[in-house]
């Protein structure tokens, strides 16, 4: 399990930032772990705030919800640059589907740990083809800490890290049907890609 490093007193003038990325497959528990830190972070009094992409409405419009249906509330936005305005002054801020967001994201992150803002970034490091997906590599690359969670393999139990499509269409966009994913691990994944072509 992550271990949080310390948090400092925000009080204090040497208040740090710094970003931490959550990532892996669907189903492999990103929104719980996103969930679990934001909520030790508010237990410390401190002041959080959470985005996610105004796109991604699937179960609340306002809610972060995990599959396993814990929630927390968080502000839609269109953009990773309306961020900077409304996190600027917290202590934490939380960002679930990350990979949604334009490629501005990782730098108004940087933004935020500069200016003292403890960043939480959850999202998809792979998108259904098992490309990198989005502006995802590039924030893991200018954090501080990266958790690669795994989903269980739904064909063999082994540790999954591939989110596979049932559904045919090729938008890299489909949100939704939940039950159209499964998340598996690198051999079951290859075994369903070839059944595609
Ligand atoms: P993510 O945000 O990564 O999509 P969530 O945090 O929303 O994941 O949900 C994780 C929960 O999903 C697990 O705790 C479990 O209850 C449930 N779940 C459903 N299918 C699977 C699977 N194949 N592997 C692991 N967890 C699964
Ligand atoms: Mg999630
Ligand atoms: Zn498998």
């Amino acid at each position: 399990m992550f271990v949080e490093p310390r948090v400092g007193n925000k009080h204090h003038a040497s208040r740090r930032g710094w970003i931490e990325v959550i990532c892996g497959s669907m189903f492999s528990g990103k929104t719980e772990e996103l969930i679990r830190r934001l909520n030790r972070a508010r237990i410390a009094k401190q002041k959080v705030e959470i985005f996610k992409p105004a796109i991604d409405k699937r179960y609340h419009e306002l809610d972060v919800v995990s599959h396993n249906a814990t929630a927390i509330r968080s502000t839609p936005i269109d953009f990773a640059n309306d961020m900077l305005l409304l996190g600027g002054s917290c202590d934490v801020v939380g960002i679930d589907e990350a990979q949604f967001f334009d490629e501005g994201l990782a730098e108004v992150c940087v933004k935020l740990a500069n200016s003292g803002v403890r960043v939480i970034a959850a999202g998809l490091d792979m998108d259904f083809r098992g490309k990198p997906f989005g502006p995802m590599p590039a924030l893991m690359a200018v954090a501080e800490y990266v958790t690669k969670v795994h989903a269980v393999c739904v064909q063999c139990g082994d540790n999954a890290t591939y989110s596979f499509r049932n559904a045919v269409s090729e938008q890299q966009v489909l949100l939704g049907e939940t039950d159209s994913y499964e998340a598996r691990c690198r051999h079951c994944f290859l075994e369903g890609m070839k059944g595609k072509k």
